[in-house]
This record gives C-alpha cells, sequence and structure tokens, in this order.
C-alpha cells in the first residue's frame, strides 16, 4: 500500500527535479496535455501538407532584399489563421503576433526568409527516394519558413494559449548581416527571450559570432604609365597594405577564442597604360570577443592608413556588413544554465534529437545576444551544401523541427491553464 502510493510519487518528484535544475522551462508532462498532445498530433497528421509547403516556398526566389514574393506567400497564410495579428514593416519583415493571456514573458520566433541565391537560380525542387529534398535554399533557411507556419497552425488547431505573447517574425536579409532583424529590434518593444530558427536540427547556439566585412578602399587622382613616376598609387597601397595586415597576431587556431580574418576580393583599375584612380580589396573580420574583435579591427584599419600615406593616396573603409560579437564563453556561462537554453535543450531529448549547446552562432538571435537578451538559435531539419546549389535538406527531420519549436514557443512563453 505504502508503496503503490510512494512509487509513483517518486518518479514524479525525480522527474520533476531532473528538469527543474537545468532551469528548463519544458517538462514531458507539457507534452501529455490534451492540448499540447493534439497540437502535436496536428503536425504529424498534416505532414505531408507541410512538406508540399516547404517545396512551394523553395521554388519562390527570395534572394535578400527581393524577399517580397515569398513574404507575400508567407502574409497571405499568416491572414488565413484566426487570431494572428499579422503586419509587414518597411523593410520586409513579416510579423505574427498571437496575443497571450497575460503575465508571461513575451517570446520572439524568427526565421528568415531570405536567401543567397540569385533570382534566376533554378529553384526547382528535385525529391529523392531517400527522402531527401534538394534546391537551393531548401534547408537554410525555407524549412524554418514551414515550420513556423506549421507551428502557428497547430497551435491554433489545438487552441493553446500561452501567458506571454507568442511573436512570429518572418525576417529580411538575415544574410545580409542580419539587418532585418536589427530593423525589427529597432523598431518594436524588445522582447523577453528571443529564439532563431535557423541551422541543422541539434543545434543550440547561445553566443554571437561577431563579423566584420570591410570594403578597404584607395583613391587617387590617376596618371598615364608615362606620368606615373613617384605619384599617389593606390594599386601600391593595396599591394603593401594586404601584405602588412597579415603581420597583425591572431590567437593561436587551438585557442579557446579564436579569430580570423581573411583578404577574399581585390578589385580596381581598368586599363593596362595607367595608376589606376581607385584600387580596393575585402576584409572579413570574425572573433566571438567583442574587445578582440575591436581592437583586430583597429589594427587592420591602421596598417590600412599607413599604407594610404606611404604612397600619399586617400584610404576609407566601408563596412559591407557588420553584426556585433556576443561575448566569450566565461561571460555566457550563466546563460547555459538559464531557461533559454536549457528549454530547448530539454525539448531536443524529448523529440529524441539530443543537442550540445555552443557559445558561438550567426543567425537572427546574435541581435539579441549583443543586446543582452536572452537568445538562442535551433535548427529546422538535417541538410548540408547551405549557400551552394547542391544544398539539400532531410525531409523526416522537418517534422521533429516543427514539433521542437511548437514545444519551445509554448515552453518559454509559459502554457496556459486549457481552456
Ligand atoms: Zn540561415
Amino acid at each position: 500500500m505504502k508503496l503503490r502510493v510512494f512509487l509513483p510519487l517518486l518518479i514524479v518528484a525525480l522527474t520533476a527535479t531532473s528538469y527543474a535544475q537545468t532551469g528548463s522551462r519544458f517538462t514531458p508532462a507539457m507534452a501529455e496535455r490534451a492540448d499540447v498532445k493534439q497540437a502535436l498530433a496536428y503536425i504529424d497528421t498534416n505532414f505531408d501538407k507541410q512538406v508540399a509547403e516547404w517545396i512551394t516556398l523553395t521554388q519562390i526566389p527570395a534572394l535578400s532584399t527581393h524577399e517580397q514574393q515569398r513574404a507575400a506567400y508567407v502574409t497571405a497564410e499568416l491572414k488565413k489563421i484566426p487570431g494572428l495579428q499579422v503586419s509587414s514593416d518597411a523593410i520586409g519583415n513579416v510579423t505574427a503576433r498571437r496575443p497571450g493571456v497575460g503575465g508571461g514573458p513575451a517570446i520572439l520566433l524568427a526565421a528568415h526568409m531570405d536567401t543567397v541565391h540569385p533570382m534566376n537560380t533554378d529553384l526547382k525542387v528535385k525529391r529523392l527516394p531517400d527522402g531527401t529534398l534538394h534546391a537551393p535554399g531548401v534547408f537554410d533557411n525555407t524549412a524554418s519558413v514551414a515550420n513556423a507556419l506549421q507551428t502557428l497552425r497547430a497551435l491554433n488547431a489545438a487552441k493553446i494559449q500561452t501567458r506571454g505573447d507568442l511573436i512570429f517574425v518572418f525576417t529580411v536579409q538575415e544574410e545580409l548581416g542580419l539587418k532585418g532583424m536589427y530593423y525589427w529590434m529597432d523598431h518594436n518593444v524588445a522582447p523577453a527571450m528571443i529564439v532563431a530558427s535557423d541551422g541543422a536540427l541539434s543545434d543550440v547556439n547561445y553566443g554571437a559570432l561577431g563579423i566584420y566585412w570591410s570594403k578597404m578602399k584607395f583613391t587617387a587622382p590617376g596618371a598615364h604609365t608615362l606620368n606615373s613616376r613617384n605619384q599617389p598609387h593606390p594599386a601600391r597601397a593595396v599591394a603593401q597594405c594586404i601584405t602588412d595586415i597579415y603581420t597583425v597576431p591572431l590567437p593561436p587556431a587551438d585557442a579557446a577564442v579564436p579569430a580570423i580574418y581573411n583578404v577574399g576580393i581585390l578589385g580596381g583599375g581598368t586599363v593596362v597604360n595607367a595608376i589606376s584612380p581607385e584600387n580596393w580589396f575585402t576584409v572579413d573580420l570574425r572573433t566571438i570577443d567583442p574587445v578582440l574583435l575591436k581592437s583586430l579591427d583597429a589594427q587592420i584599419v591602421a596598417k590600412c592608413q599607413a599604407a594610404a600615406n606611404a604612397n600619399h593616396v586617400t584610404f576609407t573603409r566601408e563596412f559591407i556588413q557588420r553584426s556585433e560579437a556576443g561575448g566569450r564563453p566565461e561571460a555566457l556561462a550563466s546563460r547555459l544554465t538559464q531557461p533559454i537554453v536549457q528549454t530547448p535543450m530539454d525539448v531536443l531529448k524529448f523529440v529524441g534529437s539530443p543537442a550540445t549547446p555552443v557559445p558561438t552562432g550567426s543567425t537572427d538571435a546574435n541581435v539579441g545576444v549583443v543586446r543582452g537578451i536572452p537568445s538562442v538559435s535551433i535548427g529546422r531539419s538535417r541538410g548540408g551544401n547551405q549557400h551552394s546549389l547542391s544544398e539539400w535538406a532531410d525531409i523526416a527531420s522537418a517534422r521533429l523541427g516543427a514539433k521542437q519549436m511548437l514545444l519551445v514557443v509554448i515552453a518559454l512563453a509559459e502554457l496556459a491553464p486549457a481552456k
């Protein structure tokens, strides 16, 4: 008798403790609630439709700054879901707000609509017998857009209510230095937490890789070769500057906080028989350490200025894109135990795809990380070769991706009592 009463209690207590210790807002019991079960069943029952929509979306071209057609599709689908407040902003982000009943944190779910593929790319999706889809953009990040639409439909079908608002933002220009997300955050009340859906299923990234892309430009009046002796010389400044940049010391490759830079493109000049009035090159600089990022950037710019002075030319630096660094692992250590990281970890364990969190990342979540908002990116499906013509994604894993998204957002925004 005693045992019969005690044993279930003990099991409940152990389960509760193992989830409570982690700071997770998700419990397996949550997934057993009738309405949540119904929402998960919706994803299962309608998975063929989700895949069909995923294919449709992939075939709508959406190069960064040209997302309008894809945004129009997303907007039309969102407007079919009762209770959503759907809006677009000046840069092109589409926002669907699903109001909570009150008393919980507002959770922003970001899924970028843009791709890196030119508008004339062949986007026809090939579905192979091994259960994969092949097309540019099918993985990064169209799978997330399809998952997000289906998650909202599933929440509505099951009449799930959360305490906090759910704010689903379908962002633009993610691939151009997270521009759409920066714009959204600059023009709206900040949410309590941010979840970006991007990357492979089982990714949980809670940091922000700082990335500076610069164009280093050197200009002078130019001169015919016959008159070129001792004249200001942009091409020579470029040559000297690139050589000098590579003397800027980097941390060792195996350092806890690595950093890297690279000169990728050189340009300028139109004729053989003259000093070019303009020559330039690009620098890609990356590290998670904000102090190191600024210091390496300053040293690189100083090398350019010195080379410009030595060659009597004008130097200007233009940022092609810029996203700030989120911090060294020790600075983010406390994040690891917080609900924003622990909740997706527990959800992934529950859906059968356990994860190890990583203190770096290069997604819309970075915008939150650098502003001190608990932010994380989670995966969408399995797949690979993103940003290439041979991009592919695993179909079955998107079902887990959608369930993961649904459970993460309702756990973080806190489930309201079932009606
Ligand atoms: Zn992406």
